[in-house]
């Protein structure tokens, strides 16, 4: 049995029910090969990758919150410190229901190679909470932030581990880690990413995650001669993501013709009205499916996936695993040529050796989503210097950031000899930096 194959039968074993954690681990694992193989002696005398999968620690504690009524509530919060090797822990903070241990491992486990990718010095990290902020009250939200800040802030710091946002934390909830925070450490310090802007929030961080999606998909089209321009594309979710990815695939000239929710999507032909979606979502916190009081002829369709429509671009962006077999065969089907992944793993393992083996052209998450925690290293570096950009210099970067993550990725998978495979050229190249980086610091 090949090295990366035991570590990854050590996994499931001592890590039992953490599916997604098992699941992103062999993803990374089954691509390193061509690596691993090069220096396997140096690697297995340095047990690397048994401490690669090995979160550096694991934070879990009691969140007790008082809810409007008066009535406690207790929820469950963690952080991930995953991997320290290349820079800070850095990653969100997950609200959802869904969340537990094995879910933020996975997320913690994907981000440490995302981070390197973006070529800043930050290590991965990842934390959250089974709280459902949807039909909180905004005292309700409060007070949640307050608790979970309470047990965390001994733990981070602007040097040590920088949450930011995720699923359910947005400008809202980082301001409110952010107060306690300081007034618990009496350190105004950036501690946390996507803040407000009127507290050493960046410009262009909540547009950054989206952009960087269009931004490498460009690279993608660029690298086969077309264009994104006449595009027909479909994006799933209707969050901070998929908002953005919509409105910059917009600009330049494509169609985007779907978004969704858990519910089910939305499809507009005459393309998607952003301004709908940024006041359903950003303003009243609604369901997607209000869009149709917005746009009287587009069409709603319940507990369906965008991924049932014809379309050239699909870009999912709402959660891990909400592309499996069934919708990857869809999508070769119903025309789809490229895939970039706005959100975390959201196709099955199985679901991406479909899209593969059917040529279309496909970016995983690590990279085509790393334009969020991008501009939250560039939020990280303005903070230090006390200083602000302007949006158009933080774009620049990103665009630059995403340039060259197109860049590192194509060119290893050629030098592994696996031309045209994103998976393995991200997966090594995000790989490389910290294996080097945890091999110089010694055990
Ligand atoms: N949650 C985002 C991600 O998955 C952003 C993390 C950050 O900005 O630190 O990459």
């Amino acid at each position: 049995m090949s090295y990366a194959n035991e570590v990854f039968e050590r996994v499931v074993k001592e890590n039992p029910g953490e599916l997604e954690f098992h699941q992103a681990v062999k993803e990374v694992l089954s691509t390193l090969e061509p690596i691993v193989s090069k220096y396997e002696k140096e690697y297995k005398e340095a047990g690397l990758l048994e401490r690669l999968v090995e979160p550096e620690r694991i934070i879990s504690f009691r969140v007790p919150w008082v809810d409007d009524k008066g009535q406690v509530q207790v929820n469950k919060g963690y952080r991930i410190q995953f991997n320290s090797a290349i820079g800070p822990y850095k990653g969100g903070i997950r609200l959802h229901p869904s969340v537990n241990q094995g879910i933020l491992k996975f997320l913690g486990f994907e981000q440490v190679f995302k981070n390197s990718l973006t070529g800043l010095p930050m290590g991965g990290g990842k934390g959250g909470s089974n709280f459902d902020p949807k039909g909180k009250s905004d005292n309700e939200v409060m007070r949640f932030c307050q608790s979970f800040m309470n047990e965390l802030y001994r733990h981070i710091g602007a040097d040590t581990d920088v949450p930011a946002g995720d699923i359910g934390t947005g400008a809202r909830e980082v301001g409110y880690f952010f107060g306690q925070y300081k007034r618990l450490t009496g350190l105004y310090e950036g501690v946390l990413t996507g803040k407000g802007l009127a507290f050493g929030g960046s410009l262009a961080r909540k547009e950054a995650t989206g952009y960087g999606v269009v931004y490498i998909a460009a690279e993608m089209l660029n690298g086969v001669g077309g264009d994104v321009a006449g595009k027909k594309v479909g994006i799933s979710g209707s969050g901070n993501v998929a908002i953005y990815c919509a409105e910059k695939f917009k600009e330049l000239g494509a169609k985007v013709v779907t978004v969704s929710d858990s519910n089910g999507y939305i499809y507009d032909e005459n393309g998607i009205n952003i301004d709908a979606v940024k006041e359903i979502k950003e303003v009243k916190r609604g369901r997607i499916k209000d869009y149709t009081n917005y746009v009287k002829s587009a069409k709603y369709v319940e507990n369906e996936k965008p991924w049932v429509e014809s379309m050239d671009i699909a870009a999912p962006c709402a959660t891990q695993n909400e592309v499996d077999e069934k919708y990857a065969n869809l999508m070769v089907k119903n025309g789809v040529k490229l895939i970039a992944e706005g959100a975390n793993m959201p196709l099955t393992n199985e679901a991406v050796k479909i899209v593969q083996d059917n040529t279309i052209l496909y970016m995983p998450g690590k990279a085509a989503n790393a334009g969020g925690v991008s501009v939250s290293g560039l939020e990280m570096s303005q903070n230090s210097l006390r200083l602000s950009w302007t949006f158009e210099e933080v774009d620049e970067r990103l665009k630059g950031i995403m340039k060259n993550i197109y860049k590192q990725v194509t060119e290893t998978a050629e030098e592994f000899g696996r031309k045209g495979d994103f998976v393995t050229g991200a997966n090594i190249a995000g790989f490389k930096k910290v294996a080097t980086a945890m091999i110089a610091q010694g055990v």
